[in-house]
């Protein structure tokens, strides 16, 4: 098989995947992204290209394609989207000390688009994080659909523990509203350059914090009123009180970035039917790395269940700093 493209430098590893830069070999040397896997242990990365080829919109990352290649007698899966030679919101922080706070106004506005989307097309995105929002020359744009999931479809628990809603760390919901805590949660990482949640240790402790503590993350007093203001709108405990992605596009906090040049047009039509017409995915549940979770609502058990997980080691997938966790538990495993 013999490629027309070829395989660059590695940009990012993810507990899915390996993300490198590409460039086309007969098109003047057009770059773009591959996320790459063994074949056999695609289903997770075959589920995201499934759901980013259907995806239009100036805030999402861009679907070029995708194709089966054999490297080094290996057969891999390699999803192509656009590059975004800035990297992520996390690399933007990475120094620790945080972005000016009109900044990041300008990319909740982006996000909130981005994620307004989404919505409008019943697909919850389950993780987001600084490190899921890429910075291209449009602006940002989220990417990682990996845990991305139909609104309706069967509770599947999966997301970074720090980032993740009181409800879903109690493994009783993950909805639209559990995507608007992450995004308070990214912008408290851009605002300080941090996780939320800092000083735990490890991440049961984070899960116990945030789904029985009653406490909220932490907003440092140098933020304004208004940024503030939204953050609170967006991490409010019960999803039932927190602000839609609709409403929080009219928050003045995001407002005033409404007519910048990077305000592009959000299509808001939901997609033409068809679109959730994937009946071959619905058998991918049980190739998810999965540890078994039961996503029972009584309380007594959550707690067992928040214990077991965080006991069984092979739940937490790290990457090589060992900051960034992302996980995956499938709620059918109950018995
Ligand atoms: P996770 O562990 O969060 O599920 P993953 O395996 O799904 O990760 P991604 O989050 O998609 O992988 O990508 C891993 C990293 O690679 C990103 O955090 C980012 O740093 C980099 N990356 C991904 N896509 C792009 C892109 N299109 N352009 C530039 N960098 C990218």
């Amino acid at each position: 098989m013999s490629m027309d493209w070829s395989r660059g430098r590695i940009i990012g590893r993810g507990s899915t995947a390996t993300v490198y830069v590409a460039d086309r070999c007969h098109s003047g040397g057009e770059v773009f992204a591959v996320k790459s896997t063994e074949l056999h242990r695609s289903e997770l990365l075959k589920k995201e290209q499934q759901i980013l080829t259907k995806l239009k919109c100036p805030q999402i990352v861009s679907y070029q394609g995708c194709e089966v290649t054999f490297e080094n007698g290996v057969q891999l899966f390699n999803l192509f989207m656009e590059y975004a030679p800035k990297g992520t919101l996390s690399d933007a922080v990475r120094n620790g000390n945080g972005m000016e706070e009109a900044m990041v106004g300008f990319y909740a506005r982006q996000i909130l688009l981005g994620l307004n989307y989404l919505h409008l097309n019943g697909i919850v995105h389950c993780d987001l994080k600084g490190q899921n929002v890429l910075v291209t020359e449009q602006g940002a744009k989220i990417s990682d659909f990996g845990c991305a999931r139909r609104v309706e479809e069967e509770l599947v628990i999966s997301g970074t523990p720090a980032f993740m809603a009181p409800e879903v760390a109690r493994g009783e919901e993950q909805g639209f509203a559990s995507d608007v805590w992450a995004l308070g949660c990214t912008l408290l990482e851009m605002i300080t350059g941090k996780m939320p949640w800092q000083g735990f240790s490890d991440p049961a402790a984070v899960l116990y914090r945030i789904g029985f503590s009653g406490d909220v993350p932490e907003i440092p007093d140098y933020v304004s009123e208004q940024g503030k203001d939204f953050l609170r709108k967006c991490l409010k405990r019960d999803p039932n009180e927190r602000w839609s992605v609709v409403e929080l596009l009219g928050h003045e906090f995001v407002g005033k970035f409404k007519d910048s040049v990077f305000d592009s047009e959000t299509p808001t039509t939901v997609l033409e039917g068809g679109f959730w017409d994937w009946d071959s995915l619905e058998t991918t549940q049980d190739v998810v790395p999965t540890l078994e979770c039961s996503c029972s609502s009584d309380s007594s058990s959550l707690r067992n269940r928040i214990q077991s997980l965080c006991s069984d080691e092979a739940f937490w997938e790290s990457d090589d700093d060992d900051e960034w966790v992302t996980v995956r538990s499938n709620g059918e495993e109950l018995n």
